[in-house]
């Protein structure tokens, strides 16, 4: 039995066994990626789901030295999606049998902002009759604002703790983003019943892989419901950009992130996990290949065209022109070559979600 193969038969992952799965190379990675493979088969089977992704505004408050759009950067034009076409959007999901979608947009507490979010949650759900599946991508808010959006409509919060190591969260924010105040907001939408997700970002400078490996040992420890995670990738805006000779290669930051999402499959069987954009972006395929391993999420890009360049987080970011029915057709496509199959009218929630649920109940 290979080296690979021993430690995975063990009951429970050690953080040092986590670093040896990261560092694997060649046969012993392919070796992690068959056994992810058929946990995947086992426990969530071939099915995607997708969610229908709106970037609907990339005005933000924040300053991450990481993201492209954050609010020290005076290169972009700031624009909220009109509220017609948000709902057209989801009019499109809808109807092609999404059953889910996700609002992103960046970070804003204001009363304007907050109200106008939870008036368009009513809406979207009284245009789809109550069926489509919200999943919020919107920051950190206080309780009151993420009761308020669960009540109006929204039943999933994709909030990524970024990196785990508090260190390393010093090192790629300002002073005044508080780790402790992000964490606490990932307990306050679990406490208000939220399906709860989180995830990092991979390859980023002064990361290491027992860095990555507590990542997947907090994801655990938090007993999160999905997870959305992606190689980090530079932006020339942004402070970050000045260490970008201490990354790694963009084809060693991919595999990186294939080996993560392999291991989350494996530690977390039935949580749900996507195969992000940023994977696509190093790698054309991508998208296919994580599905391989372990993802079981799509999100495809749903933001009128004519917003897409002013929602650049990272560089190269891949699709910026293609229609939704171009989206789709490829999607499918590379979705089939992959052994999957996209499950429409479905919401895909998140089977953790209500496994853990009938434990507490028991
Ligand atoms: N403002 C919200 C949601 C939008 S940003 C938030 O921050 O939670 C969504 C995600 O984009 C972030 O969580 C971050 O992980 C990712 N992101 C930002 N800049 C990136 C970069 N340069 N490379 C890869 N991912 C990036
Ligand atoms: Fe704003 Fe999110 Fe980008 Fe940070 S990562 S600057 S919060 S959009």
């Amino acid at each position: 039995m290979s080296d690979v193969l021993k430690i995975l038969q063990k009951d429970e992952l050690s953080k040092n066994d986590l670093v040896q799965l990261l560092a694997t190379q060649g046969e012993a990675m392919q070796d992690l990626f068959h056994y992810a493979q058929n946990v995947k088969a086992q426990h969530v089977g071939n099915k995607v789901y997708f969610r229908g992704l709106i970037e609907l505004s990339n005005r933000c408050k924040k300053n991450c030295y990481y993201c492209g759009i954050r609010s020290g950067n005076p290169n972009i034009h700031r624009y909220f999606v009109d509220e017609q076409e948000v709902l057209d959007a989801v009019k499109y999901a809808y109807e092609k049998g999404f059953g889910s979608i996700v609002l992103q947009s960046g970070e804003r507490n204001d009363k304007d902002f907050t109200e106008t979010i939870e008036s368009l949650l009513k809406k979207i759900m009284k245009l789809t009759n109550n069926e489509i599946g919200i999943t919020l991508s919107l920051g950190e808010q206080d309780e009151e604002t993420y009761l308020r959006w669960r009540e109006a409509g929204a039943k999933r919060y994709l909030l990524r703790i970024e990196a785990s190591n508090r260190e390393l969260y010093a090192k790629l924010h300002p002073q005044d983003h508080d780790f402790d105040k992000r964490l606490n907001c990932l307990k306050l939408l679990r406490k208000l019943d939220y399906q709860v997700g989180t995830g990092v970002m991979i390859g980023l400078p002064f990361q290491t892989l027992g860095d990555l490996a507590d990542d997947l040992l907090f994801f655990k420890e938090l007993d999160i419901d999905m997870c959305g995670m992606g190689p980090y990738i530079e932006h020339e805006e942004t402070p970050l950009y000045q260490f970008r000779n201490l990354l790694l290669s963009k084809e060693e930051r991919f595999l990186l992130s294939l080996k993560m999402v392999a291991l989350l499959r494996i530690l977390m069987k039935n949580v749900n996990i996507a195969a992000t954009t940023a994977m696509q972006t190093l790698d054309s395929q991508g998208r296919e290949k994580a599905l391989r391993v372990g993802s079981n999420v799509i999100m495809p890009n749903l933001t009128p065209l004519k917003y897409r360049d002013d929602y650049l987080l990272y560089e190269d970011k891949p699709s910026q022109s293609e229609t939704a029915d171009e989206t789709v057709r490829l999607l499918e496509e590379h979705i089939r070559a992959a052994g999957c199959e996209v499950a429409y009218f479905q919401h895909g929630d998140s089977q953790h979600y209500f496994s853990r649920k009938n434990k507490n109940v028991q």
